[in-house]
């Protein structure tokens, strides 16, 4: 537990129809706990996010696509980008996220452009960082973490930086129900705060908030939240359904 402001982001990567999204926007109307303890937000597909930005109308709930293009407009078919993004008040993109870099190739050089183009477009980038299994057992994570990071941030002002989040998702630990230690979480989740400091500085560190994600479950919340380094968490599975969102979110 530290100074800056939680942040619980439910992540729903390619899941739902508009019917069940609208279901969810319904049932946590109203339930949402107070913004001054805790932020939260949402990463749809985006193709929900205006419904849902429209459906979202007099509640807290921030609003984050799961994936953006760099550029802000041109011939890049299927592309959405920061500008469109900004336009409709989305507060947050996720990028860098595993399975991106995994299954659409996506390099540590496009996730700083991305980063670059969302900031100068006014959408916060959720940077995402985590290491596999085989990288985890052979003692490598900081080192790897550390790389993805300073390639991820190569160029940001202090300013961005401060108002950045990065998520700590161990890939071992995503979708497969093995959620790393709270310590382990906790110590790199340090560790990246760390590379922040030597780049940019104590405050800058102390203002960047760090999430954690794999395998978040509400019975898992709380004792990760507790530690000093975890500001928030990026939850994938249990974010689907509204009443287990909610479930994440009372311990604020
Ligand atoms: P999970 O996904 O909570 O289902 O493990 C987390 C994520 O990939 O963001």
């Amino acid at each position: 537990m530290s100074s800056r402001k939680p942040f619980i982001a439910g992540n729903w990567k390619m899941n739902h129809t508009m019917g069940e999204a609208q279901a969810f926007m319904e049932a946590v109307k109203g339930k949402l706990p107070d913004a001054s303890k805790v932020e939260t937000a949402i990463a749809a597909p985006a193709l929900f996010l205006a419904p849902m930005n429209y459906l979202r109308q007099g509640e807290t709930l921030k609003l984050a696509a799961e994936n953006v293009y760099f550029e802000n407009s041109g011939a890049f078919t299927g592309e959405i980008s920061p500008v469109m993004l900004a336009d409709l008040g989305i507060e947050y993109a996720i990028i860098g996220h595993s399975e991106r870099r995994e299954y659409f190739h996506e390099t540590n050089e496009d996730i700083n452009k991305k980063a670059k183009a969302l900031f100068a477009a006014g959408v916060t980038p959720i940077l995402c960082c985590g290491e596999t299994l085989e990288t985890f057992e052979a003692g490598k994570t900081a080192e790897w973490v550390s790389g993805q990071i300073e390639a991820g941030l190569a160029g940001l002002t202090a300013e961005q930086v401060s108002n950045l989040v990065i998520a700590y998702e161990p890939i071992w630990a995503i979708g497969t129900g093995k959620t790393a230690t709270a310590e382990i979480a906790d110590e790199t989740c340090g560790v990246v705060r760390s590379v922040v400091e030597k780049l940019y500085g104590k405050a800058v560190s102390e203002a960047v908030r760090i999430q954690y994600g794999g395998s978040v479950k509400p019975e898992t919340v709380e004792e990760l939240m507790a530690k000093e380094n975890i500001d928030g968490a990026l939850v994938g599975g249990a974010s689907l359904e509204a009443a287990s969102f909610l479930a994440l979110l009372e311990i604020y």
